[in-house]
C-alpha cells in the first residue's frame, strides 16, 4: 500500500493501474476510520480494481467555534486499517497541497447548501464541495464512494458532479450502526457513556417515525412533532432539527409521499450528532 502526499505521486499511480487496465475506486475520509468507513472500502473492492482512499481533515468545511482542532488523527491505526481492507493507495495530504497560501477557489451548490445542516453550519457545504472535486479531480477515479449517513452531503455531491459534468460515478451505500442502533462515527469518540446512551434518542426518533407511518399517519408535522418530542425528552439532548423532506430535493412537505426521508441532528454535551432514514410509505 502507497500512502502518498503530493498530487503528483497519486496521478502516476493512477496512471499505471489504468495502463495495466484496472478500474478505480475512491474512498474519500476525514480519518478516525470506522467500520462504516470500511463499508465503503468493501464496496469499492467488490466494484473496482484499484482501491484509493482519502485521509484529510478538511480545514475549509469547519466553522470557527467547531472541532477542527479536535477532531481524531490516528494516523497508524487509520493505515492498518486500510491495509487490512486491501486498500492500494491512501491520499494522506499535509494541508498545504490541498490548500497552498492564498488559496481563493471554491465550489457552491446555492440552495441545498443553506438548508438543515447547512443552516446550522454555515459555509460547511461550500468547504466540503470544494474538497471533494479537488479530490475526486485528483483521484480520477471511476466511481466513488459515499455514506448515506451524511444525506445532506451526498445530495449535494451527486448535484454537484452532475452539473460540473465530473466523470466519477457517484455511489452511496448503506448507514452501518452499532448493535445497539447508533450511527457509526467519528465523533462518538467525543461521548461519555451516559451521552452515548443519550445518543440513541436519533435512532429511536427515526423508528418511531417509520412506525407512525406504517399507522397510516397523513400529517407531516405530527411526524415531525413525535420525532423531535423523543429527542426533546431525553435528558442531555438538544435538538437542532427532526423534519421529513422530499429525498431528493430536500424540500419540505406539505403531504406525505411514498418515500420521504427524515433527518435529525442534536447536540448531546458539544458533540453533534446526525441521522436519517429513507422512510417508505404503503400508500
Ligand atoms: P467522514 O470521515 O466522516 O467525512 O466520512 C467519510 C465517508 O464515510 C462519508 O461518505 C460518510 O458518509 C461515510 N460514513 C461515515 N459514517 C458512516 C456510517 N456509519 N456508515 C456508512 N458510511 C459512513
Amino acid at each position: 500500500m502507497l500512502v502518498a502526499e503530493t498530487v503528483d505521486q497519486v496521478r502516476i499511480a493512477v496512471r499505471s493501474a489504468r495502463a495495466a487496465g484496472k478500474s478505480v475506486g475512491f474512498v474519500p475520509t476525514m480519518g478516525a476510520l470506522h467500520a462504516g468507513h470500511r463499508s465503503l472500502m468493501d464496496a469499492s473492492r467488490r466494484e473496482c480494481d484499484f482501491h484509493i482512499v482519502s485521509i484529510f481533515v478538511n480545514p475549509t468545511q469547519f466553522g470557527p467555534h467547531e472541532d477542527l482542532a479536535r477532531y481524531p488523527r490516528p494516523r497508524d491505526a487509520d493505515l492498518e486499517l486500510c491495509r487490512t481492507a486491501g486498500i492500494d493507495l491512501v491520499f494522506y495530504p499535509p494541508v498545504e497541497v490541498m490548500y497552498p497560501p492564498n488559496y481563493r477557489t471554491f465550489v457552491e451548490v446555492a440552495g441545498l447548501s443553506s438548508l438543515l445542516e447547512g443552516a446550522v453550519r454555515p459555509g460547511h457545504f461550500r468547504g466540503v464541495a470544494t474538497v471533494v472535486t479537488k479530490l475526486l479531480l485528483i483521484a480520477g477515479a471511476d466511481r466513488a464512494y459515499f455514506g448515506q449517513k451524511d444525506y445532506q452531503q451526498q445530495t449535494i455531491i451527486r448535484v454537484m458532479v452532475s452539473e460540473l459534468n465530473l466523470p466519477t460515478e457517484i455511489r452511496v451505500c448503506p448507514t452501518l450502526r452499532d448493535p445497539d442502533g447508533l450511527a457509526m462515527s467519528s465523533r462518538n469518540a467525543y461521548l461519555t457513556p451516559e451521552q452515548r446512551q443519550a445518543g440513541l434518542s436519533l435512532s429511536r426518533a427515526l423508528h418511531l417515525a417509520q412506525r407512525i407511518v406504517d399507522s397510516g399517519e397523513q400529517s407531516v408535522t405530527t411526524i415531525e412533532r413525535a420525532m423531535h418530542e423523543i429527542l426533546a425528552g431525553t435528558p442531555g439532548v438538544e435538538p437542532d432539527y427532526a423534519v421529513l423532506r422530499h429525498p431528493d430535493t430536500l424540500e419540505e412537505l406539505t403531504e406525505i409521499l411514498p418515500a420521504m426521508v427524515a433527518l435529525i441532528a442534536a447536540r448531546v454535551g458539544t458533540t453533534r450528532l446526525i441521522d436519517n432514514q429513507v422512510l417508505q410509505v404503503e400508500l
